[in-house]
């Protein structure tokens, strides 16, 4: 087992529907047991964060889904990262499949908001993954390393502690259709040799690569035995009781 701290986030999307769906949810996670060396963080819709960031215990921090990469100004609808840091919120998830495929976000504006985000001291989630026909073509590895080339480019070595790697294959997101925990692991490996490559050794072996994809009490704890899946983001089972199951799946 690696040194490296098991994470695991649960991404709430434009969920739950009402205030007392989301209090339910708090509810569960505050009351319940969970692995304390679990890092875990949630990442509920911008309108939900300042209030659940007084609300949550048991040290769960809280993520923004989006950020932009400008500060203040003209820009109708979008969330800045200086407007989370100031509100006290650490972490953004940027590159998420559903931003890249329905809000057309390009790996280079992917990879621009990562900079802005870190520049403003925030810590990001970074999504990357390949869709079925990319898979059935042999793409996975190329497309995982194109999606990172992005941001390796323009990120520094000491950036990447404020990193953590999420590998989402789009046809496991949301479908019901997890990857076995060989393909989970085969694309954490490949993922790590990128960034040892391009980045460095030491941060190929210390970068946190966790996996998503329609994961679930049922099937949490035999990928979380892989040497290289270091936690999970969680969709649909983040807003359902079995997310402490997964918080908890190397117990
Ligand atoms: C996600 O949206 O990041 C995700 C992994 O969703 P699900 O767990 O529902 O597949």
């Amino acid at each position: 087992m690696s040194t490296r701290q098991f994470f695991v986030g649960g991404n709430f999307k434009m969920n739950p529907g009402t205030t007392q769906q989301k209090a339910a949810i708090i509810d569960i996670l505050n009351n319940a047991k969970l692995d304390p060396t679990t890092e875990v963080v949630i990442a509920p819709p911008a309108l939900y964060l300042l209030p659940l960031k007084e609300k949550v215990k048991n040290g769960i921090s809280l993520s923004a889904q989006n950020s932009y990469v400008k500060s203040t100004g003209a820009f109708t609808g979008e969330i800045s990262p200086s407007q989370l840091a100031d509100a006290g919120i650490p972490w953004v998830i940027l590159g998420h499949s559903e931003r890249r495929t329905l809000f057309h976000e390009s790996s280079e504006f992917v990879a621009e908001k990562t900079r802005v985000a870190l520049d403003h001291g925030l810590k990001v989630i970074l999504c990357i993954g390949e869709t079925l026909d990319q898979r059935e073509a042999g793409e996975t590895a190329k497309v995982c390393e194109s999606q990172l080339q992005a941001v390796v480019k323009v990120l520094k070595e000491e950036d990447w502690s404020k990193i953590v790697i999420a590998y989402e294959p789009v046809w496991a997101i949301g479908t019901g259709k997890v990857a076995s925990s060989a393909q989970a692991q085969e694309a954490h490996v490949d993922t790590r040799a990128v960034i040892a490559k391009f980045v460095s050794p030491a941060v190929a072996s210390s970068v946190r690569i966790i996996y998503g994809g329609s994961v679930t009490a049922a099937n949490c704890r035999e990928l979380a035995t892989q040497q290289d899946v270091d936690g999970f983001l969680v969709g649909g089972a983040s807003l359902k009781p079995e997310f402490v199951d997964i918080i908890n799946a190397r117990q």
